[in-house]
């Protein structure tokens, strides 16, 4: 009885360790592929970005080179625009939809940053360029099958690299919130050289604009005005009606000036108060 149990429990010791055994094995195996799966895991890391390296490099070296030029023309507030990012509150769901974020950039640049808004838009225009054609230049290379990568990875990363190095990186975020906070609305613009150039344009054509108002409504001179009351025969040219018969007469642009219309007597006729009040700055 004694012998058999001996032999018996000896068998099961030799089954346990020949089980402890297995398990050893089998854990050492799964720690060596996983140690495998891991240095491949990271030689396909190192592999792509020498990769991307390879193609940022030479175009990275260009970037500063021509970033360090116009740093001189644009002068040191252009460091500000590097990571630059502003968020406008806006007050209601229908200036949130009507914003402009261009509008916006342009005055911001004229009222924080004017040094760099009295740069010529052409400077901003020729920098965005360039910084453009060293982008652009960046090659689609071959993507060896072995880095398990999408062709055009590299080529999305590199050109990627090359945009963070330029000198304006904006980010613009304009957002509305309900009161009680029931609803939010949020949006953003990324902007860059070629989009300060566009809003410093756009700032230049409103000021034309304007200037070119205030020369319109100058032009009204007291003797234009009695001409067009001589030539209108002192009456309303909507109701008819004259001084004598109790009408305020005033003369007014058919086209209004804020539309682009001139002081020209053309564009120029007598009203009453009353019919000119209907007409406030609608265009007939
Ligand atoms: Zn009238």
């Amino acid at each position: 009885m004694d012998q058999i149990d001996n032999a018996s429990l000896s068998q099961a010791g030799d089954v346990a360790r020949g089980l402890l055994d297995l398990l050893a094995t089998a854990t050492l195996i799964t720690l060596a592929v996983a140690a495998l799966v891991a240095v491949a895991i990271l030689l396909n890391h190192l592999a792509r970005r020498r990769l991307v390296d390879r193609l940022t490099a030479p175009r990275l070296a260009q970037m500063r080179a021509l970033n360090e030029r116009y740093r001189q023309a644009l002068g040191p507030e252009v460091d500000a625009l590097a990571h630059l990012r502003q968020h406008v509150a806006l007050p209601s769901k229908d200036a949130f939809d009507r914003y402009d974020p261009t509008a916006g950039l342009s005055a911001y640049l004229t009222d924080s940053a004017p040094s760099l808004a009295a740069v010529p838009a052409d400077t901003w225009r020729a920098y965005a360029a360039e910084a453009r054609a060293i982008v652009d230049s960046t090659p689609r290379p071959a993507v060896p099958w072995h880095l398990l990568w999408s062709a055009d990875a590299p080529h999305e990363q590199a050109t990627s690299q090359l945009r963070e190095a330029e000198l304006v990186h904006i980010t613009w975020v304009w957002s509305y919130v309900s009161p009680k906070g029931r609803n939010r609305y949020i949006a953003n613009r990324a902007f860059d050289a070629q989009d300060v150039y566009v809003a410093l344009v756009a700032s230049e054509e409103r000021a034309r604009h304007e200037a070119s108002r205030e020369h319109q409504r100058a032009l009204m001179t007291p003797s234009l005005r009695f001409d067009i009351l001589k030539r209108d025969g002192y009456r309303c040219q909507l109701c008819g009606r004259t001084a004598a018969e109790g009408a305020r007469l005033e003369v007014d642009h058919k086209v209004p000036v804020a539309a682009g219309g001139l002081t020209v007597p053309e564009n120029l006729w007598t009203l009453c108060h009353d019919c000119n009040n209907g007409k406030s700055a609608k265009e007939l």
